[in-house]
């Protein structure tokens, strides 16, 4: 540990001789500076020597929710765990790297977010030749990967749980406002943002959150659906699309996650909507911070809380406990364990009415 703590050293003198550069403890694995890496060395510091060194590896940096969990794994790894957090640039052979990379420095385990889940399975291989546990977290690797090795775990939240709580809100809304039927058709007419396609959150979501609707009696007629791959920019432009073609005919915007409603809030916001009694119902899902301003201002009608602390503490206690060789537990992980394999982390429905839940 003495080597750690004197490239610690190193890279903190780097750090402050180079302005920008984070004082993380590794800058030779490319990593940006950031808000996670800042405190990094400070977790390694206060570790005493005696914590294991975890390799966490994120599907991309810029992607707000991914942000929030990155954030809690580096505040809960304050002293279980050494973390060197990467930025895999949405590019799975980056990532593919990185792995190497953590197998190379000998690193007690990893904490991986795919940046394509199909892809575990050739993480998991090459985990289980170097014997480093492995934990995946926010995209759920193929069952038939996860079985390949007791070392391996999952840590994130039903998909299909979050689908159907933003299908309700959109039932309340619509049950509560008859003139939410702007057509008198008594069918609602929507429009569907969707994240990534083969995400198992943009599936799920997409499918559940109308099954929902339609559950509770109430006639759907899909408009338009098209991704926006969780992205803002993306959300405003699909959305601007969609008012371009079928303008006051839309009645409801369902989107995968906040990022992509914000977005579509902004072209509403740009088409005259939420002034005077233009309005228009929009859910998204993860609840961040941005999300629950709009909540607040009234433009988001709902969103569902996916939640990052949990999911990020959840996820570098069990790395930590897995790395030191131990067997995690209920008790030692402080979560359930479901299928010896999986650590599911509730959902919970966000409005104006219970926002400081989500805060
Ligand atoms: C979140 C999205 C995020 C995605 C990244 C989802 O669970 O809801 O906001 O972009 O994970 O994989
Ligand atoms: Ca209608």
């Amino acid at each position: 540990m003495k080597k750690i703590t004197s490239v610690l050293l190193a890279s903190a003198l780097l750090g402050a001789a180079l302005a920008g550069c984070g004082g993380n403890n590794n800058a030779d694995t490319g990593n940006k500076g950031n808000a996670a890496e800042a405190t990094n060395s400070a977790n390694s510091g206060a570790a005493g020597g005696e914590t294991p060194k975890v390799g966490v590896a994120i599907y991309k940096f810029d992607d707000t929710f991914m942000t929030g969990v990155r954030n809690a794994i580096d505040t809960a790894a304050k002293g279980i765990a050494t973390v060197d957090i990467v930025d895999s640039q949405n590019s799975q052979p980056t990532q593919n790297d990185k792995v190497d990379l953590f197998i190379t420095k000998k690193y007690d385990g990893m904490l991986i977010n795919p940046v394509d889940r199909t892809a575990a399975g050739v993480i998991i291989d090459k985990a289980k030749t170097a014997d480093i546990p492995v934990v995946f977290l926010n995209r759920e690797p193929l069952p038939e990967d996860m079985k390949k090795w007791d070392k391996v775990y999952y840590v994130g939240a039903k998909a299909e749980e979050s689908g159907t709580m933003s299908g309700q809100l959109i039932v309340d809304y619509w049950k509560a406002h008859p003139e939410a039927d702007k057509n008198k058709d008594g069918v609602l007419q929507y429009v569907m943002l969707k994240g990534e396609p083969g995400h198992q959150d943009a599936e799920l979501r997409t499918t559940y959150s109308i099954q929902a609707i339609e559950d509770a009696g109430i006639k759907v007629e899909k408009l338009a659906e098209d991704t926006a791959m969780w992205d803002r920019v993306k959300g405003q432009e699909k959305m601007a699309a969609f008012l371009g073609s079928h303008g006051d005919k839309i009645e409801a915007v369902l989107a995968n996650n906040d990022d992509m409603a914000l977005g579509a809030i902004e072209a509403l916001k740009a088409a005259g909507y939420f002034t005077g009694d233009k309005y228009m119902p929009v859910v998204g899902v993860d609840a961040t911070a941005p999300a629950v301003q709009a909540l607040q201002d009234g433009t988001m009608l709902g969103t569902v809380l996916n939640d990052a602390n949990n999911q990020g503490k959840a996820a570098i206690t069990l790395a930590a406990l897995l790395a030191k060789g131990e067997a995690p537990t209920k008790e030692n992980v402080g979560f359930d364990i479901t299928d010896n394999q999986y650590v599911w982390i509730s959902y919970k429905k966000i409005t104006k009415d219970n926002v400081a839940d989500a805060k």
